[in-house]
């Protein structure tokens, strides 16, 4: 039987053996640095809160994190976001504004929303305007296949500057942590090159669209994702998950694969590296001097401040209606900033006893970088004094839970897809070589899922 090594127990990695496991063709171990799977995701459950420290859900569009959560029994968890309350605000000189109904991203389909908004000025509200009547111009100079631009100028070149300051970057560093000058367009917002190429106008695209089945934006599970990652490590033989045991070596041998953990060496037919990038190009760089080089993006780092009020104390709060707010990038660095915060308890059902209250705060790129050291008290202090900032004072919650995600968020930088085509064509030089993980082509869960479990399967042919 085929022997194969699993560098990483996160999402990625996990499915990856999850799908061994389900062949039954291969043996294999799941090495993990740390004391237990699931990377990034973790759920905790206490006094009928469940609390996401990572991921809270996946986009309902990507098939993949749905169709294991069937396979693994889970169907009857599945929950969606409760899209009818699906507001999202921005922080405004520490008011709250409604972002206007109908936005995707940055773009909406209902210009009178955008005019009837105290978001933008008549500057920005015009610029909106004209995109539609400039579709021509735009699909003429819309993007080649060979061609990539920052997520900045390609809003830009839409919207103005007004947009990528007010709604693009705030929005995008909310997922990404980084700056949008520098991120790909063509990585990390393909649906919107598509629509460039075929309309010039992202509104005109926009609107042509049919309406949706009703499907929601969000989905996640009612006992939190954890579950996801109980029922897949149930899945694999005892023995397989190998925990606390860190690979630091990784070499090419004449049959295959030699990982070494801190006491052990042992020998693979195939290996699947499913680390962040930078541990990836760390046991790659003796390989191919190529690696390093495709691997060296940046990565911004994440803290996640989760809030559990109890009825009780909620009583008092008065949170808006809808799934959260974002705040724009200051320029006070004295004053670290929230990227944004999730109001849990309103975005899905099951996150909170009823008249409870689950807030999830977020900081993330240079501020997330400056707390490093902190402890987790002075952060969580940090958190409520910025949310209050916002929501108005608020009481001693029942739980607070800080978590910190150094270096988690991979950067795609403006020609990351070419450079990610150099790496598999670098990858396929390497017999039993295989990568999977959020450095690649997505940094969501449905995409790990379909990342780690299409590399089992090449690993097995
Ligand atoms: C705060 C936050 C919120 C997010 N929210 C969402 C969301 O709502 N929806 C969504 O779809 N995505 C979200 N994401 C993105 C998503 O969670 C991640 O991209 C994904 O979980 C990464 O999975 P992974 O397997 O690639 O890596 P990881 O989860 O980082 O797993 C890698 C594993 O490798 C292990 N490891 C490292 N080095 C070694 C070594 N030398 N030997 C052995 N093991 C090693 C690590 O301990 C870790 O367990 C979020 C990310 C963050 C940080």
């Amino acid at each position: 039987m085929k022997r194969v090594a699993i560098i990483g127990g996160g999402m990625s990695g996990l499915s990856a053996a999850y799908e061994l496991a389900r062949s039954g063709c291969a043996e294999f171990a799941v090495f993990e640095a740390s004391a237990r799977l699931g990377g990034i995701v973790e759920t905790l459950r206490a006094d009928g809160f469940v609390i996401e420290c990572g991921p809270d859900s996946w986009v309902s569009e990507k098939p993949w994190a749905r169709e294991l959560a069937v396979e693994l029994g889970l169907e009857a968890e599945l929950i969606p976001s409760n899209d009818a309350q699906r507001r999202t605000y921005l922080l405004r000189e520490g008011a709250l504004v409604q972002m206007p109904d109908g936005m995707t991203m940055m773009v909406p389909s209902d210009l009178e929303a955008i005019a009837q908004s105290p978001l933008f000025s008549a500057e920005a509200r015009a610029a909106y305007r004209r995109e539609p009547e400039q579709a021509e111009d735009l699909k003429q100079s819309a993007l080649r296949d060979d061609e990539d631009e920052s997520v900045a100028a390609f809003v830009r070149r839409h919207f103005g500057e007004e947009v990528v300051r007010t709604v693009a970057a705030p929005l995008l560093s909310g997922i990404f942590g980084g700056s949008i000058e520098r991120l790909s367009v063509r990585a990390v917002m393909p649906a919107f090159v598509r629509m460039e190429r075929e309309h010039g106008s992202l509104i005109a695209a926009l609107q042509s669209r049919k309406a949706k089945s009703g499907q929601a934006v969000f989905t996640t599970l009612r006992s939190g994702l954890g579950a996801l990652v109980e029922r897949m490590a149930a899945t694999l033989p005892r023995e397989a998950a190998r925990l606390s045991d860190q690979i630091i070596g990784l070499r090419r041998t004449e049959r295959g694969w030699r990982v070494r953990t801190v006491d052990a060496e042992e020998d693979f037919d195939s290996v699947i590296v499913a680390t962040p990038a930078y541990v990836t190009r760390s046991l790659l760089r003796w390989t191919d001097e190529e690696f390093p080089e495709l691997l060296g993006m940046d990565f911004s780092s994440a803290i996640v401040v989760a809030l559990a009020f109890a009825p009780e104390q909620a009583r008092s709060m008065k949170i808006p209606q809808g799934f959260g707010y974002l705040v724009p990038k200051g320029t006070d660095a004295t004053h670290p900033q929230l990227l944004a915060c999730t109001f849990m308890d309103q975005k899905f059902a099951h996150r909170a006893p009823e008249d409870g209250v689950h807030l999830r705060a977020f900081f993330g790129g240079a501020a997330a970088e400056n707390l490093l050291g902190q402890d987790d008290r002075a952060l969580s202090e940090l958190a409520i004094q910025r949310l209050s900032e916002a929501l108005g004072p608020l009481p001693e919650p029942q739980h607070t839970i800080v978590r910190w995600w150094p270096a988690s968020l991979p950067q795609y930088a403006v020609g990351h897809l070419a450079r990610m085509a150099r790496l598999e064509a670098l990858v396929a030089q390497y017999p039993g070589l295989h990568l999977a993980g959020n450095a690649y082509y997505g940094v969501g869960l449905p995409d790990m899922i379909r990342m780690g479990r299409e590399a089992a399967r090449r690993a097995l042919r």
